[in-house]
C-alpha cells in the first residue's frame, strides 16, 4: 500500500493558511490564554506570527519559546469563528506542534504515555478495565473528597476525581434520572456489532463508541443507541476502543492520528451504514477534519472526504429529527458548550433546542459557555495550573447561574467539570445531554 512520507517541514505546507492572517486582532478577546496571561505570544495572532517565522525559516522549530507558547494553547478554536479572514487555526496548530515534535520537542511524560495507550486498542481496553475496577472500589471518590475544599488539588487527587466523576451515582438533582437510566440499558434491542449481519443500509447509522466513551462512559453509549433507535434508525457499533485520533492530532502526532483515521474509515466502510454518529464533540470535530488530514494520501483522500461529509455529532442529528416525546422534568439545568462542538463545528443552538423539547425543563446556558473549561484533551496533564484556573472560573459561572445540574456533550468536559465539583465538594451533577434525554424517553414510553 502506498503511504505518503512524513512531512519534514510540516509548517511550510501551511504557509497559505498562515498568510491569510491580516493581524487585525479581532481574535484576541476570544482567546482564554491571552485573557489569563496577557502576553501577545499567548494569543492567536502572536502564535500565528511565531508559526510563520518558523515556516519562513526565521525561527527554529525547536526554539523553547515557540514550544512554550504552542503548548500553552488549549486548541479550543475559539479564535476561528471570530476571524474575518477565516484562518483555520486548529489545523495550523496541529502542523506547528508536529514541527515542534520533529525538532525534538517532547511532550510531558504522562501525556506521551496516554497517547501511546490510546493508539493500541488491546492496551487501551486493558487500561479501561483496570480503571473501572479501581472506580468500583470508590477509592477515587474518597481521594477526591479527602483534600482541602479550597486551593488547587494535586495531580493525583485530580486524576482520581476525574475517574470518580465518570461513575454512575444516584445523587443530587439527577437522582431520579439516574435510576431510570438502568432500564434504558436493559431494554436495548435492534443494535448490532460491526461484522455481524446488518439491516439494510437505508436506515442504518454507525456509532463510534470512541476510546474514553467506550472505556468509562459505556452507559452514555448505550443511552445513545437507545435514543437513536427511538428516532427511527437502526444502529451498528464500530468496535469499542477505536480512537478517532483527535488527541494525537492536537498533540502534533499527525502520523499516528492519520493511522487511526484510516482505521475509523475502514471500520465505517465495513459497517455499510449511511451515516456516522458520535456522542463526543472532540471526535465529531476531528472526523470532520479527516479530509484535511488525509488530503495527500492517494489511497484514502476520497474515502476520508466521504467520511468527513457523513459524520454528525449525535446532537446535530437528533435535532433534525422531530416527533419524539419526552417525559416532563422539573429542573433548572445548566448547559456548557464543548469547544469542539461550538467553535470547531459551529453547533450552538441545537443542544439547547433539543433539551428544550423536555416539558418543564428550564435550560440555562452558562454566562461564558463559549469559554473552555480547561479540559482540552491532555491539557490538564501538560498545563495543570492554567487548566485549573479555567476550571475555577467555570465553576464560578455554575454558581452564578444557580444550577445544581449541568449538561455538556464531551467526555473531557464531563470529567473536568465533574472532578472540579467533587474536589470542591460542590453540589453539582454533570450529565451528557443524551443520557438525560434517553432516560426521559424511557420514562415517557413506560409511563
Ligand atoms: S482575527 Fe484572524 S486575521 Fe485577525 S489577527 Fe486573529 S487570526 Fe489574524
Ligand atoms: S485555540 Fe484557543 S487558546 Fe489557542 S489561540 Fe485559539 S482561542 Fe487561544
Amino acid at each position: 500500500m502506498i503511504r505518503p512520507r512524513v512531512e519534514e517541514r510540516p509548517l511550510e505546507s501551511q504557509v497559505d493558511d498562515l498568510l491569510t492572517c491580516v493581524h487585525c486582532g479581532f481574535c484576541l478577546a476570544s482567546c482564554p490564554t491571552y485573557e489569563l496571561l496577557g502576553d501577545e505570544r499567548d494569543s492567536p495572532r502572536g502564535r500565528l506570527y511565531l508559526m510563520r517565522a518558523v515556516a519562513e525559516g526565521r525561527l527554529e522549530a525547536g526554539d523553547q519559546s515557540f514550544a512554550l507558547h504552542l503548548d500553552q494553547c488549549l486548541g479550543c478554536r475559539a479564535c476561528e469563528p471570530v476571524c474575518p479572514s477565516g484562518v483555520r487555526f486548529g489545523l495550523v496548530l496541529e502542523h506547528a506542534r508536529e514541527a515542534r515534535a520533529l525538532a525534538g520537542g517532547v511532550l510531558d511524560r504522562g501525556a506521551r504515555l496516554a497517547l501511546r495507550v490510546f493508539a493500541k486498542r488491546r492496551l487501551q481496553n486493558l487500561l479501561w478495565a483496570l480503571l473501572r475496577l479501581l472506580r468500583a472500589t470508590r477509592l477515587p471518590l474518597l481521594v477526591a473528597r479527602a483534600g482541602r475544599r479550597a486551593g488547587t488539588p494535586g495531580r493525583l487527587r485530580f486524576a482520581m476525581a476525574m475517574l470518580a466523576a465518570t461513575a454512575r451515582r444516584a445523587k443530587g438533582e439527577l437522582r431520579g434520572i439516574r435510576r431510570r437510566r438502568r432500564r434504558v440499558g436493559r431494554s436495548l434491542r435492534g443494535s448490532t456489532r460491526a461484522g455481524e449481519r446488518t439491516p439494510p443500509a437505508e436506515d442504518l447509522v454507525a456509532l463510534l463508541e470512541g476510546c474514553v466513551m467506550s472505556g468509562l462512559y459505556r452507559y452514555v453509549n448505550r443511552a445513545t443507541e437507545r435514543l437513536v433507535r427511538a428516532h427511527g434508525a437502526m444502529t451498528v457499533n464500530l468496535p469499542a476502543g477505536l480512537c478517532c485520533g483527535a488527541l494525537h492530532a492536537h498533540a502534533g502526532e499527525l502520523e499516528e492520528a492519520r493511522a487511526l483515521a484510516r482505521r475509523v474509515i475502514r471500520a465505517f466502510e465495513r459497517s455499510g451504514a449511511k451515516l456516522l454518529l458520535t456522542n463526543s464533540a472532540g471526535c465529531s470535530a476531528a472526523i470532520k477534519d479527516y479530509a484535511e488530514w488525509l488530503r495527500d494520501d492517494p489511497v484514502y483522500r476520497k474515502r476520508a472526504a466521504r467520511v468527513s461529509s457523513l459524520v454528525r455529532d449525535v446532537v446535530e442529528w437528533l435535532v433534525e429529527r422531530s416527533g419524539q416525546r419526552y417525559a416532563a422534568l422539573q429542573l433548572r439545568l445548566g448547559y456548557d458548550a464543548p469547544c469542539h462542538l461550538l467553535h470547531a463545528q459551529r453547533i450552538s443552538d441545537q443542544p439547547l433546542a433539543l433539551l428544550g423539547r423536555v416539558p418543564q425543563l428550564e435550560v440555562v446556558e452558562l454566562p461564558r459557555s463559549d469559554r473552555c473549561c480547561g479540559a482540552a484533551g491532555i491539557y490538564g496533564l501538560a498545563r495543570p495550573q492554567l487548566s485549573q484556573e479555567l476550571l475555577r472560573r467555570k465553576l464560578a459561572e455554575v454558581k452564578q447561574a444557580g444550577v445544581r445540574a449541568l449538561a455538556t456533550g464531551n467526555p473531557g468536559c464531563l470529567m473536568q467539570i465533574g472532578a472540579g465539583a467533587l474536589t470542591r465538594r460542590l453540589p453539582l451533577d454533570v450529565i451528557h445531554p443524551v443520557e438525560l434525554l434517553a432516560a426521559l424517553l424511557e420514562a415517557g414510553e413506560s409511563g
